[in-house]
């Protein structure tokens, strides 16, 4: 079973602009839409992402809604707690790939540390 981590260096799940995410309205509330439109940039990146470190700059004060917590993750998806890994895990492998490429350095690392242990294959790099 694997364990979702968030890898260093990463941050694909900052890139925000909403026509990549057509759903938004079905998870988040009108207030919590709003607070996510309001931190799209120009680029379609997250306003706090600083691009140079691939880090949140305001990592402590982040809106709920970005963080990975089995709380959140039910509430916004209905997922059971027993599934978040699972769950969070397909997240950051779809939303990696859409933002660096499906063989990107980033989505090798972020396998990496997820399979760590687990006895993972993933069929779209296996070759
Ligand atoms: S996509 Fe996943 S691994 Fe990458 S920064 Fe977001 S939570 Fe971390
Ligand atoms: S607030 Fe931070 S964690 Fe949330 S999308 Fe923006 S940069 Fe990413």
């Amino acid at each position: 079973m694997a364990t979702w981590r968030c890898i260093q260096g990463c941050g694909a799940c900052c890139y925000l602009n909403p026509s990549e995410r057509p759903d938004l309205s079905d998870y988040l509330t009108s207030a919590q839409l709003q607070e996510y439109l309001k931190m799209v940039g120009t680029d379609g990146w997250c306003i706090h992402f600083d691009s140079a470190s691939r880090q949140c700059r305001i990592y402590e004060q982040r809106p709920r809604f970005c963080r990975v917590e089995a709380e959140t993750f039910q509430e916004m998806y209905g997922i059971e707690p027993s599934e978040l890994d699972e769950f969070a895990i397909a997240c950051c492998v779809e939303q990696i790939e859409d933002v660096y490429g499906d063989r990107s350095l980033e989505l090798l690392r972020f396998q990496k540390e997820v399979s760590d242990n687990a006895g993972i294959r993933w069929s779209r790099n296996d070759n």
